[in-house]
């Protein structure tokens, strides 16, 4: 066993090597998918007036057009067009599938109600405290999150990205591989480690000019066991536009000059990681 997985290693090694090497001698950017958070009857995060699953579209659309004019050479795919539920893993096998170069996913962002102390009463004598729970509207900003590997098993089952991926009933069908074989986990590791940078660096970018361009709050970049990002054999990252529980920033991502600023943010940064990566 532990020879079989030094081979295995050796092999692997050799392989990225190769890979690398390969993409040193005049590596180019030729596909991206964009993904639209959520869809159909997945409406992710709800704000006073609108919904998550449409300002992800909305916003991805714009940025595959915008991608589609200035830089033409680049095949653009789209997860999803219309507001329907497309399965978290087929997300991430449409990119597989096309070999893409980058995957992003656009999501917004929402506080849960705060709980506050609302006085007491008295019940058979005692005095129990009241609680009631009030919308959390003051947080703002943006982040955008790059994936960090777990076992499929360790997931973090309370992040908001991942609740609608676990209550899907055909979330363990769909793990066709077993997440607690050391080789499986040692490949896994080695594969996400080649893109981990690659991603890091596409993220700083994108949060780079949502506060420089955009003049956003910044709330950095993130790694978390996201699925999603998990399952996409490339550079992958997740961006929360906004928040769509504070009202300023719900207007913000609904209209249609927010909707520009964040698309150009995003595609100054493709451009900007085209150059690092490219040559
Ligand atoms: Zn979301």
């Amino acid at each position: 066993m532990k020879f079989k997985n030094n081979l295995l290693i050796c092999s692997f090694l050799i392989f990225s090597f190769c890979l690398n090497f390969a993409h040193a001698q005049g590596y180019k950017i030729k596909t991206i998918v964009i993904d639209a958070g959520h869809g159909g009857f997945r409406s992710g995060a709800a704000g006073s007036f609108s919904l998550e699953k449409n300002i992800a579209l909305q916003v991805a659309l714009k940025l595959g057009e915008k991608l589609n004019e200035e830089l033409p050479s680049i095949k653009i795919i789209q997860t999803r067009k219309t507001d329907v539920d497309v399965d978290w893993y087929r997300r991430a096998e449409i990119a597989n599938e096309a070999k893409a170069d980058i995957f992003i996913s656009i999501h917004c962002n929402s506080m849960p109600d705060k709980k506050i102390l609302n006085g007491y009463k008295t019940i058979k004598g005692k005095k129990v405290a009241q609680y009631k729970y009030v919308k959390n509207t003051s947080t703002s900003g943006t982040e955008t999150f790059v994936g960090a590997y777990r076992r499929i098993n360790e997931m973090d089952a309370g992040l908001r990205e991942n609740e609608d991926i676990i209550k899907d009933k055909n979330y363990k069908k769909t793990q066709t591989k077993d997440p607690t074989d050391p080789e499986e986990l040692i490949m896994l590791s080695l594969y996400k480690s080649l893109y981990r940078t690659k991603s890091l660096s596409l993220a700083q970018l994108v949060q780079k000019n949502y506060t420089e361009l955009n003049k956003r709050v910044n709330r950095g970049v993130k790694e978390q066991g996201l699925l999603i990002l998990q399952r996409a054999a490339m550079p992958s990252i997740l961006t929360e536009i906004g928040f769509i529980s504070n009202p300023t920033e719900e207007k913000y991502m609904n209209s249609e000059s927010g909707q520009n600023e964040i698309v150009d943010a995003i595609v100054k940064a493709i451009k900007e990681y085209k150059k690092q990566t490219e040559n």
